[in-house]
């Protein structure tokens, strides 16, 4: 838990946010400002900066997130039209908020090329 993250504090139940699961290691809720139809993310429940922080015991954390992300698509309906996964990393990846998340996106098409 990291005191100034808002992140933690959603985890942590300090603060609000429209959670649509969690369990022992990860937490997902709807996104504040969607972009889509479908926006939810989906963080580990530990503070993990970003992937850069990520250490090798961390490997069954991730994996397990995945797991989370394809049945939340699922619950969403989402499966089989696609969907878009997404981590920015750092300043120039467009990361904003600093603990590790999946941005789960559907429900329309996507745009491409990304970048
Ligand atoms: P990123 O730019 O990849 O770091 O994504 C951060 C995302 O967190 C943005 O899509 C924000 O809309 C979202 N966000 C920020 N604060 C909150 C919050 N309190 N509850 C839900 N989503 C949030
Ligand atoms: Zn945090």
């Amino acid at each position: 838990m990291t005191n100034s993250c808002v992140f933690c504090k959603i985890v942590s139940k300090e603060a609000k946010a429209t959670i649509v699961y969690s369990d022992e290691q990860v937490t997902a809720f709807r996104d504040i400002r969607p972009v889509a139809r479908t926006h939810i993310l989906i963080v580990p429940n530990k503070h993990i900066e970003s992937v850069n922080a990520l250490e090798v015991e961390d490997e069954q954390l991730m994996g397990h997130l995945f797991a989370v992300a394809s049945q939340l698509a699922k619950e969403e309906r989402i499966d089989k039209g696609g969907y878009r996964l997404i981590t920015n990393t750092g300043i120039d990846g467009g990361q904003t908020v600093f603990h590790l998340h999946v941005h789960l996106i559907g429900g329309q098409r996507m745009k491409y090329p990304m970048g």
